[in-house]
């Protein structure tokens, strides 16, 4: 093999800005918007047609059955990897192609992929499509310039990751797509920013609680049971003593932005009594149902069954202390909080290679919100996986989303850099 030289690969990289700016145009120009999750076959052919005229063999995979698979909206995956010429690990670049909707308040069009002061602006341009192209970009430079690397290199373009990655990443990692021996380190190119080692997430919690009552005239309504009063209660006492509890909580795991060291709760939604979307005047009613969507985000320090008991001791005093208060709880969504070691081959020549590019200094960090870690963690039992990409975390999901030229070139030059000392160096 020849020596390495960081130099010409980094050239090569440079060579290569205009692909990488077309590449992720032509990404975000196929809207894979989710929900519903449109346009994921279109998107993974992109992806899997580009790299099969590189050598790459092409899988892909539907996650049939998966939650929200259907014939009109598939959940189709991608998975492209290119075996090296001697034995060697497999490094792994994972990307969702899904994006969220792009909701009100654009100046840009949210598909068009405008280019304006070096910046790419569209729905998915940072989270995650331009962290995609950066990788793709990395791979096909590294192969270019050292055709014999040993070992295996693939890229993958999954669905479903803003929706919980059950019919991506989840799928995948129960077929043993994300487990040795075939994958043994993982690269999430999420928007963490370019000098940023991502080890991990929080855990999260959603329920959804119904207080209920008993529906009776407005005008008497002390001959029903008022539902949203009892929701008011709830409130309070959320008010008064969970949310003083949680702000006492924090975490050693590095979380940015600074808020969220501490543990969180949002109310998602709140409704009661009588359903809107009606013309005229309401009937008078006292409401007979209050539901409330709550979401919880919890700490490596913290275990599920305490931060459920927080919520469930509340309503078990407020069923002794307030008459008819009837409630149900239910689960809608769990995931324990995962955080990968900074020692870690894949977190320890990601952060190695950002010191020789990146002039920013280097930082650790967590990710306040999950993706889809949790699964190569859970269920692939693969601990050597981060998030590196570029892109700036606070810009995701919001309306004039962009990324910055520069900085998918320079995160594109990390990936290639520590992937090729993964591949020729550590084991
Ligand atoms: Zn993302």
């Amino acid at each position: 093999m020849t020596d390495f030289n960081l130099d010409a690969l980094c050239r090569r990289i440079d060579d290569k800005r205009d692909d990488l700016v077309e590449l992720t145009r032509d990404l975000v120009r196929i809207p894979t918007t989710n929900p519903p999750g449109d346009r994921y076959v279109d998107c993974a052919a992109l992806l899997g047609e580009r790299l099969k005229n590189r050598a790459f063999s092409v899988e892909y995979i539907r996650a049939e059955g998966a939650i929200g698979d259907s014939d009109r909206y598939p959940r189709q995956n991608v998975i492209a990897r290119h075996q090296g010429s001697a034995a060697g690990p497999c490094v792994h670049f994972n990307s969702h192609i899904d994006v969220v909707e792009p909701g009100a308040g654009w100046q840009f069009d949210p598909f068009a992929a405008e280019i304006k002061d070096g910046r790419i602006y569209g729905r998915g341009t940072c989270d995650m499509k331009g962290g995609l192209a950066a990788s793709v970009i990395a791979v096909e430079a590294l192969l270019e310039e050292y055709p014999d690397l040993p070992g295996a290199l693939e890229i993958s373009g999954t669905a479903d990751e803003e929706s919980g990655g059950f019919g991506g990443v989840a799928y995948l990692s129960e077929r043993g797509y994300f487990s040795p021996p075939r994958v043994d380190h993982v690269i999430i190119p999420e928007p963490l920013n370019k000098n940023r080692v991502c080890l991990g997430h929080r855990g999260v919690w959603w329920a959804e609680l119904e207080t209920h009552g008993q529906i009776a005239h407005g005008s008497m309504p002390f001959l029903g049971d008022c539902a949203v009063r009892h929701m008011g209660a709830v409130i309070g006492a959320f008010e008064a003593q969970l949310f003083p509890l949680l702000k006492t909580k924090h975490t050693s795991m590095p979380v940015v932005p600074d808020g969220a060291k501490e543990s969180t709760l949002n109310i998602n939604s709140l409704h009661g009594g009588l359903a809107e979307g009606f013309d005229g005047l309401p009937a008078p009613l006292v409401p007979d149902s209050c539901r409330m969507i709550i979401d919880r985000r919890f700490l490596i320090e913290e275990n599920l069954d305490e931060v459920k008991a927080e919520v469930t001791d509340i309503l078990k005093s407020l069923a002794t202390a307030r008459p008819d208060f009837r409630y149900e709880l239910r689960d809608l969504f769990e995931v324990h909080p995962s955080m990968t070691e900074p020692d870690q081959p894949v977190a320890r020549e990601v952060a190695a290679a950002i010191g020789q590019i990146i002039s920013e200094p280097l930082e650790y960090v967590v990710s306040p919100g999950t993706y889809d870690q949790k699964h190569i963690d859970r269920i692939g039992r693969l601990r050597d996986c981060i998030a590196y990409g570029p892109g700036i975390l606070d810009l995701a999901h919001q309306p004039d989303e962009y990324v910055v030229i520069d900085d998918m070139v320079d995160s594109a030059k990390v990936m290639a850099v520590a992937a090729y000392r993964l591949l020729t160096t550590s084991r």
